[in-house]
């Protein structure tokens, strides 16, 4: 018998929890926490307990399948097979005509290559990926006033703020190793700031509950500094030498004072004076967000407004400071970082900007294109319209996460050519015309990037279930089959070498250097430690810069026939569309379906039970779901996690989405609820 403990990184959310994959004689048999790990130190969420299940489900694909044209059923056909009909259909498509989607699931060398499988083969800037549904505010955002679109400070630190102001992070159920730092700090008498429309697990712990309307960020972070700014408190010397356009933020939000920011958000114009105060006052204070306040079409303006309060306050550039957005999968940092979006190579670099493009042309040996391409929602139009022919898409699963499905599936149903590369078969996976058989986190080598920038090594501990390959090996298969000499790689460690190579930020990392811990970026040479807070000195981009944001309401807000704010999100027992999550055991045990939260007055006014099932419906579609009554939401609200393909929340959602980030508003969108069957 051989036994051996595989050390890994947790593929779920970004905390980036590290423990070891059992495997006995070749079989994986479960997982051992990490205690040495920086972030996990031994504990691991439920999720992460499991996160072995899937990997052994019967249900992956293990063979490459082909959709037949006379009744529309799979086929199993061969590798070779598959990459020819791919490469002839790819091949018939104009750079215009056809898109990838990467994914935060994969490692940073896969999305490296999907990027550059993008712009150097198939000639297109139409490469996007699920940051664009997370955090796509985050990066414009904080890249607009910091000049980087990261996290600023490491996960450890906040244990040592003295004020935490969270805001739009249900932090225990999403990053619930992260929420243990906010615990810590909490006993270590840390004071608690959380702003979230619903009653969320943190809010028990919290000094300061702001319950706001939802969409009403700006409005709150405005009347917080209003206060600061009336009361003198803001910090001059910091205002005066790190930053700039302080004049324009002051002018904006004189006008927010704490009673009308109590008309806009709902919340007592006392509460918001105290909780700014509490704020101000603290030695180092930490903005923790997330999704709540990325996901609306003021995404970017909900990020830039806490820019503006920590700047406003001198919260950047220390230990313990900062604004940190909590980035909800394994890699979504990474799959930025490493350019799988339409207008950045890797490091953020500018496609339309000539030298950097030049710089790539010469390191890939090909010319590129110069137009930034398609997002996710542009994508999903444009295939609507019939303007593009072709998605190849790999391991992301746009039927349940993203906005206004049924819109999604009449997209990929119009398409000429779909392409999907996953574990499973996906309700994506289920519309292409070939599918690809990838392996999971536990049959390959190469990096994930968590949530504080920290690079850290997957390793292979199994072999590949069936036939199926690592990503990386497909998309250097294929295309060395469509003709290119330049994806000839040996190993993950040969495509991190190349990713330094290009990639300043990067500059410095390799997997030499990883091996027992990870780096946290920027970390530009072979002699750099790592950076665990940014804007120490200078900020990015030089000078931290201000913005005035006036406060703007939601795209669509509720009416006579559609009364109820519909919000959504996740629960601790499963992540993202359910594809790994719902094939563990423990984690269908503890929530088997999905669910609508509705207050109890508003369960009483319609007349509905715990547990009876109701329509909801919005404009654009209409799912049935059990309801559960409680006080979470407030009166007029409702909440419905994503995850389930039998209630699917995104067949409501609305596409409307933010003018810059382009990401859509999942946060507030106008519903009715209805039931369905009267009872006797
Ligand atoms: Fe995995 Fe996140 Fe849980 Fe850590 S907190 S074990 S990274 S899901």
């Amino acid at each position: 018998m051989e036994y051996k403990n595989v050390l890994t990184v947790c593929p779920y959310c970004g905390c980036g929890c590290n423990f070891y994959l059992q495997v006995l004689d070749g079989e994986l048999v479960g997982i051992l926490p990490c205690k040495s790990h920086v972030v996990s130190q031994g504990k691991l969420c439920i999720k992460g307990w499991n996160a072995s299940d899937f990997v052994i489900s019967k249900d992956r694909l293990t063979k490459p399948l082909m959709k037949m044209k006379k009744n529309g059923k799979f086929v199993e056909i061969s590798w070779d097979e598959a990459l020819k009909v791919i490469t002839e259909k790819l091949k018939q498509c104009s750079p215009d005509a056809v898109a990838v989607l990467s994914s935060a699931k994969c490692t940073n060398e896969e999305n490296y290559l999907m990027m550059k499988f993008a712009r150097a083969v198939l000639k297109t800037n139409n490469v996007d990926h699920c940051a664009r549904l997370c955090h796509a505010s985050t990066v414009v955002g904080l890249g607009k006033t910091f000049g980087s679109g990261a996290m600023t400070n490491s996960i450890g630190e906040l244990e040592d703020a003295d004020c935490i102001f969270v805001i739009g992070s249900n932090t225990t159920e999403q990053h619930p190793l992260i929420a243990r730092y906010l615990m810590r700090a909490r006993e270590k008498g840390t004071k608690l700031i959380v702003a979230d429309p619903r009653l969320i697990p943190l809010t028990q712990f919290a000094d300061y509950h702001l319950r706001q309307r939802p969409g009403t960020d700006v409005a709150l972070l405005n009347g917080f500094m209003n206060v600061i700014l009336k009361e003198g408190w803001e910090d001059k010397k910091f205002i005066n030498e790190r930053t700039e356009g302080f004049e324009e933020l002051k002018e904006v939000v004189k006008k927010y004072t704490p009673k009308e920011v109590e008309k806009i958000t709902g919340i007592p114009k006392e509460l918001i004076m105290e909780a700014a105060r509490i704020y101000v006052k603290a030695k180092s204070a930490s903005i923790v967000y997330s999704m709540g306040i990325t996901q609306h079409t003021t995404g970017v303006d909900n990020v830039v407004s806490c820019s503006n309060l920590a700047m406003l306050t001198g919260n950047v550039g220390r230990p313990s400071t900062g604004v940190n957005p909590l980035r909800g999968q394994s890699n979504v940092q990474g799959a930025c970082d490493v350019g799988a979006l339409p207008n950045v190579y890797s490091g953020y670099q500018s496609v339309a900007d000539e030298n950097i493009r030049a710089k790539f042309e010469k390191a890939w040996d090909t010319e590129l294109p110069s137009q930034p391409g398609l997002t996710v929602v542009e994508m999903m139009n444009e295939a609507a319209k019939g303007n593009l022919k072709a998605i190849y898409i790999m391991g992301e699963n746009p039927m349940l996460s993203d906005p206004d499905i049924n819109h999604v599936k009449k997209a990929l149903e119009n398409l000429e050519f779909l392409v999907v590369q996953d574990i499973f078969l996906t309700e994506t996976a289920q519309l292409a015309d070939i599918v690809l058989p990838a392996t999971s986190y536990a049959e390959r080598d190469g990096t994930f990037t968590a949530t504080d920038r920290r690079v850290q090594r997957i390793r292979k501990a199994i072999e590949p279930i069936g036939e199926s390959k690592p990503d990386w090996q497909i998309i250097c298969e294929l295309a060395r089959k469509m003709g290119s000499e330049r994806f000839e790689y040996s190993s993950p460690a040969e495509i991190m070498d190349e990713i330094a190579s290009v990639t300043p930020i990067y500059g410095g990392i390799g997997y030499e250097r990883i091996e027992d811990i990870g780096l946290q970026w920027p970390c530009p040479s072979k002699e750099h430690p790592g950076t665990p807070y940014l804007h120490q000195e200078k900020f990015s981009r030089g000078k931290g810069k201000f913005f005035g944001i006036e406060f703007k309401e939601a795209a669509e807000l509720p009416d006579a026939d559609y009364p109820f704010i519909l919000t959504t999100g996740r629960t601790i027992f499963h992540y993202h569309t359910g594809t790994m999550t719902r094939r563990t055991e423990a984690l269908n045990r503890e929530l088997p379906t999905g669910y609508v939260e509705i207050n109890f007055n508003d369960a009483e006014k319609l007349n509905i039970f715990e547990g009876e099932i109701v329509s909801v419906k919005s404009r654009r579609g209409k799912i049935e779901v059990k309801v559960l009554i409680t006080r979470r939401v407030p009166e007029g609200v409702i909440f419905i996690p994503f995850h389930f393909a039998e209630s699917p929340a995104n067949a409501l959602t609305n596409s409307a989405f933010d003018p810059v980030a382009k990401i859509p508003e999942y946060k507030v969108c106008a519903v009715r609820v209805e039931k369905k069957l009267s009872l006797p």
